[in-house]
């Protein structure tokens, strides 16, 4: 597999990808090892995972700079990315034990009814590559804990980050035959939904999810999507601070290049504050810096993927047809790498391929409303369903509009914002199940229920 850096299309690396008959074998020494490593006391898996958490921090500089040149994220927004994978470790570190105790639910004299949360098994992680530290730890992590072993896919496109994640967690402790790390694209990962496992935790889009959900179906074990989203931030006219508010939106929707499953995708304005909001947004984008990864200050570095470039001209083009208005970008920039300008279109409305289907790019529509009746009604005009954003002033009006969402995620005054605490979960298109929180600690263990008389 040929690995290039996107932002100079320069060969970085080959890596070999994994064969049926090694995949397979692969699972077979998983299978073989799991037993043994849930029998250890959580103690030391913990342990382990505690040695990751601090090798993670001692190579931070090293691993950031493999994230970026593979990626093509800027430099400070790779280490954040490792600094926030390291605040969910932590989560997990500090509240495993917790949620994976048993519990005694019931009891009466001669009669004692438990709840033990025993591991999957061999569960597979295909994952993504837009934060693949982040999407990562909120799987393998907690499935370790649990003492599930674990078949570890990266995304093709962040295959060096895995190499170097599996490397760091056989470092730390972590038995190799309980984390199995399988280097490939799509033919690897059908090889991973051939093969009798024991639960399914996929991230990417939409089209591969539901393909491996109905793949999964006659399996009849845990199948858990974190897919795309379309998500709508509203900004209502009693905002305190446009200003402010603008910024928080460019933010959320240019971050990582708008390579984010939870970036703001469209935006709606009450019609009294629009023109103030749409300057300030577009003076914020103006300020922004594209360049390279490596370099002081950039906040936008090149696309991961070259086919996305097609895709966002497909839906700014189809975006100016129907009325849309260009306020700036709109096209490719560079002589190499694949770099798109942040791209502002005003006028936006529903007919628009912008406003409807995940962009994953740094291009944004934001559509004028009346009140707030209309601003719920287009921002569940969606089959997404990840999060969802409102800010206001007011708790109560943002709550009343939040409640009628049919997200996972609801934001007051905050957008594009994770927390480990909180489960991680889509509706509708955007998935099912969730991670994180203590319900991404029970997903990766199947509940027994003892019945104990004496
Ligand atoms: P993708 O669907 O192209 O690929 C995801 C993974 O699936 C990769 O590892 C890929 O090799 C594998 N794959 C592809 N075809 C397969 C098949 N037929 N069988 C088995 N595995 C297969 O997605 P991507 O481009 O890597 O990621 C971008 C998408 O992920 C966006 O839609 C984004 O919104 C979404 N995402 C969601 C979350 C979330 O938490 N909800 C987080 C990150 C990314």
């Amino acid at each position: 597999m040929n690995i290039i850096n996107p932002a100079t299309e320069e060969l970085i690396a080959e890596i070999a990808q994994d064969a049926k008959d090694a995949i397979e074998q692969k699972f077979h020494q998983a299978k073989n090892a799991q037993p043994s490593w849930a029998l250890k006391p959580l103690a030391e898996r913990l342990k382990c995972i505690q040695v990751f958490y601090e090798l993670l921090e001692q190579n931070k500089h090293a691993l950031a700079k493999t994230l970026s040149d593979e990626v093509g994220k800027p430099l400070n927004q790779a280490i954040n990315e490792i600094n926030g994978a390291r605040k969910r470790i932590k989560f997990f570190l500090d509240n495993s034990a917790h949620y994976l105790a048993d519990e005694i639910l019931y009891q009466e004299e001669g009669l004692i009814e438990k709840l033990s949360h025993e591991p999957l098994g061999v569960v597979a992680n295909i994952s993504a590559w837009n934060y693949p530290y982040l999407v990562g730890v909120n799987v393998f992590i907690p499935a370790l804990l649990a003492g599930n072993a674990v078949m570890y896919k990266p995304s093709e496109y962040a295959a060096l980050v895995g190499k170097n994640i599996h490397d760091l967690l056989l470092k730390s402790g972590i038995p190799a035959e309980v984390f199995q790390l399988i280097i490939g694209g799509r033919e690897a990962g059908e090889q991973l939904l051939d093969l009798p496992l024991d639960g399914y935790f996929f991230t990417g889009s939409y089209r591969t999810g539901k393909y491996i959900y109905e793949r999964v179906a006659q399996k009849m074990v845990p199948c858990q999507l974190e897919l795309g989203g379309k998500d709508p931030m509203y900004i209502t006219d009693d905002v305190a601070d446009i200003a402010k508010a603008a910024e928080a939106a460019m933010e959320g929707a240019f971050y990582n290049n708008g390579q984010s499953c939870c970036a703001v995708e469209r935006i709606y304005v009450h019609e009294h504050i629009y023109p103030a909001f749409v300057e300030a947004f577009v003076k914020e984008t103006l300020a922004l810096k594209l360049g390279l990864p490596s370099e002081e200050g950039t906040f936008l570095g090149p696309l991961t993927r070259k086919e996305q470039i097609s895709v966002l001209e497909q839906q700014v083009s189809d975006a100016l047809n129907k009325g849309g208005k260009l306020l700036t970008g709109g096209k490719r920039t560079g002589e190499k790498g694949y770099y798109f300008q942040p791209t502002v279109v005003t006028d936006a409305n529903h007919d628009m391929l912008l406003m409807r289907e995940e962009s994953f790019g740094p291009v944004i529509g934001i559509q004028k409303v009346a009140n707030d009746d209309e601003a719920v009604r287009l921002m569940k005009d969606t089959e997404y369903g990840l999060t969802a954003a409102v800010y206001t002033s007011n708790r109560d009006r943002a709550e009343a509009i939040l409640k009628q969402m049919d997200t996972g995620s609801a934001y007051w005054n905050c957008c594009d914002r994770v927390s480990a605490h909180l489960p991680w979960s889509g509706r509708k298109h955007s998935g099912i199940g969730a991670t994180l929180s203590y319900l991404g600690i029970r997903a990766f263990t199947k509940p027994k229920a003892y019945h104990l008389r004496g």
